[in-house]
């Protein structure tokens, strides 16, 4: 497999990919890499935005022939399964037997290697922490000769480490983790606009400590006194209702536009619309759970709207004593550049501390927001963001991230040379090159 790359397709670094079909594959596969290429990586679904699933020798080991379920018991929700599945591949078996995720991201295209390796987060941070918090034992290919298997108990240093590792401690074979028991597949839902940024907090205040899952799109052109006005989801849930699978029917974008055909001016008429569009008060409804989790993944590739450029992904959280005013000037910041994306979201990140020693939440407000890749966002807007975000005393996500210089990574991160340390040699990334090297 060749031209693999990343979710945003920035940097253009095309990738070849060597795949190994069963597990006990898995050694030789790589061992063959190593030895012409030195090093490698493993790569799940590609759904990290940046340099982060590329690997520093340009070539890759896809993980997605792995994709086994080994055990699953329907009393304790505990499943084993190979790490190159997706989680819509788990969701379609569990959610009928009355179980769900105890943490998804936004899109349910990510293998569990891949969720692991970035120790991603969901909507329900707040309630349930990172993907990490669930998982509870490993298989770790640390080299052709070296399987080991890492739990709180067991290869403890490795477990952590390997939790938001960034896929360089070893290559995960297989999983062992926590589902949620559900009694139905429907979510209880309640939805309201908001005018500006203070009203956002005084919701989520309001709002979070009751819902398991939250989340706020923000509509990041508008200015003045509307700066930071949106619309507040939660959700729950539902204690009732049919166990059926998201059906939601998928449109593809074909071609990759020669251009971005998201401008300031289509960004502003939609904008405008989805946010008249919702109520001005608390509306109750319920929906199946797939458009309130994967909204996005209904339209596949969309990512190829973007252009032949690429994008790339901001994503930071902000320490919760500074969030409201450090929010403030990144949203300023943001809407004076004219940039951005119909798709801004902004989410309370929890208290609950992960296993990884790397992982990203802390205790805050976190923003994520997709920008066409331009000289002029990269040269004048990142710098004036990654400021705002350093003296807050935030951070950056690795997982989308494609311009982190290496000191603001090194200080947004102080354990990485623990897990330097701890780096299979033969396993390193164009993301972690350029962060650390
Ligand atoms: C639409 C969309 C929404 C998203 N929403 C969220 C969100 O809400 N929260 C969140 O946290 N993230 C979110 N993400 C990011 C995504 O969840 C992460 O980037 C995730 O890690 C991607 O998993 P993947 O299987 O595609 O892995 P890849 O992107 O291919 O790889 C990611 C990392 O995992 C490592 N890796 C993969 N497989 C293995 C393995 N078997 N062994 C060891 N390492 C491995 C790779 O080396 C790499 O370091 C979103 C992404 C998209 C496109």
């Amino acid at each position: 497999m060749n031209n693999i790359k990343s979710w945003g397709r920035v940097p253009n670094a095309p990738q070849s990919g060597h795949s190994p079909h069963w597990r006990a594959d898995i050694g030789r596969v790589s061992n063959d890499v190593i030895a012409q290429h030195e090093t490698t990586l493993a790569y799940g679904s590609g759904r990290s935005y940046g340099d982060s699933c590329l690997a520093a020798s340009g070539h890759v080991i896809c993980m997605r022939g792995m994709d086994r379920v080994i055990h699953f018991d329907p009393e304790t929700g505990r499943l084993t399964v190979e790490s190159g599945i997706t989680l819509n591949e788990i969701l379609q078996i569990i959610v009928p037997q009355g179980w769900f995720l105890s943490v998804t991201p936004g899109t349910q295209f990510v293998t569990v290697g891949g969720a692991i390796a970035n120790d991603v987060h969901g909507k329900n941070h707040h309630v349930k922490g990172t993907f990490g918090c669930h998982t509870l034992r490993f298989g770790l290919l640390r080299s052709a000769e070296e399987q080991i298997t890492c739990s709180p108990t067991e290869n403890e240093i490795l477990y952590n480490a390997t939790i938001g590792g960034l896929g360089l401690t070893g290559i995960i074979t297989w999983v062992e983790f926590q589902l949620t028991p559900i009694q139905s597949a429907q979510i209880n839902t309640k939805t309201i606009r908001f005018n500006c940024l203070n009203d956002f907090f005084l919701l989520s205040n309001e709002l979070d400590r009751q819902h398991e899952y939250s989340v706020a799109w923000i509509d990041c052109v508008a200015k003045g006194d509307q700066i930071g006005r949106g619309v507040f989801f939660v959700g729950d849930h539902a204690e009732y209702g049919d166990k059926t699978l998201g059906t939601a029917k998928k449109t593809n974008v074909p071609l990759t536009a020669p251009f971005s055909l998201i401008n300031n001016l289509s960004l502003h008429a939609f904008n405008t619309l989805y946010w008249h569009k919702h109520p001005k008060t608390l509306a109750l409804g319920r929906s199946n759970y797939e458009p309130f989790f994967y909204p996005l993944d209904t339209l596949t590739n969309w990512n190829r709207i973007y252009g032949r450029n690429g994008f790339q992904q901001y994503q930071c959280v902000i320490p919760e004593v500074v969030a409201s005013s450090a929010m403030h000037e990144i949203l300023k910041c943001i809407s004076q550049s004219g940039e951005g994306s119909f798709l801004a979201v902004l989410k309370r990140c929890g208290d609950i501390i992960s296993p990884g020693l790397l992982s990203f939440p802390m205790p805050g407000i976190s923003l994520a927001l997709d920008f066409a890749q331009k000289k002029s966002v990269v040269d004048h807007v990142f710098p004036k963001l990654d400021h705002i975000v350093r003296e807050a005393g935030g951070r950056l996500y690795p997982a989308k991230d494609a311009h982190m210089t290496a000191s603001d990574f090194q200080a947004f991160f102080p354990n990485w040379e623990q897990l330097e340390a701890l780096r299979a040699p033969h396993l390193n990334s164009l993301f972690w090159k350029r962060v650390t090297q």
